[in-house]
């Protein structure tokens, strides 16, 4: 468990000393301990609670491990033996410029149970499990960042499992000319006789 105490109510800054005592360490403008002692996490609560403090008592399969780099290069091989492929720009990069990058992010799971959902529905257990991850070059890392959508999920998928950038620009316009044509037969089923109506109009006057 990752037990986080941050400024959101209350300053965390007047009680640092406990805060420290409790054994959390100062990251980021949050303290946090990752433990998975009960009587530890219990005594973090009961101070939290009492002097108004925020904290979260976020799961260990929403927190980032040590190992998520070493994992995801045993489990997927170098192209030709050589080198990665950015997912998002295709890009070739050598081992050690390559980033891994968390498709699902995690600050976003952390945070909002609509991306929970979405690991679930895509399978996927724990953030740091290799189907959620994929090799990126530093600047698509860091323009990224801790965003998701549509784009960004596509890609981060199909330019992990394709080789080739062209097979992967090719399969994500097929992917989006399927989207484009599915919403359109969903509003031609809806609006029937709103369009037909408009096309009565445009040949009466035209
Ligand atoms: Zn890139």
């Amino acid at each position: 468990m990752l037990v986080v105490v941050s400024n959101k109510y209350r300053d965390t800054y007047k009680y640092r000393r406990k805060l420290n005592n409790l054994g959390l360490h100062f990251e980021c403008g949050k303290w946090k301990l990752k433990t998975s002692d009960e009587y530890v996490i219990e005594s973090i609560v009961r101070f939290c609670r009492r002097k108004k403090l925020y904290y979260e008592c976020i799961e260990d399969n929403y927190v980032r491990s040590n190992n998520y780099r070493k994992k995801f290069i045993e489990h997927y091989e170098k192209q030709k033996g050589k080198y990665y492929r950015c997912a998002y720009c295709g890009k070739k990069i050598e081992e050690n410029k390559m980033t891994v990058d968390h498709i699902i992010p995690i600050d976003k799971v952390q945070h909002h149970w609509i991306y929970r959902k979405l690991m679930k529905m895509s399978g996927i257990t724990n953030i740091n499990d290799v189907s959620n991850l994929t090799p990126a070059c530093e600047h698509c890392n860091k323009r990224k960042g801790n965003k998701i959508n549509l784009r960004y999920y596509i890609r981060g998928i199909l330019g992990r499992k394709y080789k080739s950038a062209t097979k992967t620009h090719f399969a994500i316009i097929i992917i989006y000319l399927l989207l484009v044509l599915g919403v359109f037969c969903v509003i031609t089923l809806l609006f029937t006789d709103e369009i037909n109506m408009i096309i009565n109009w445009l040949v009466k006057y035209f």
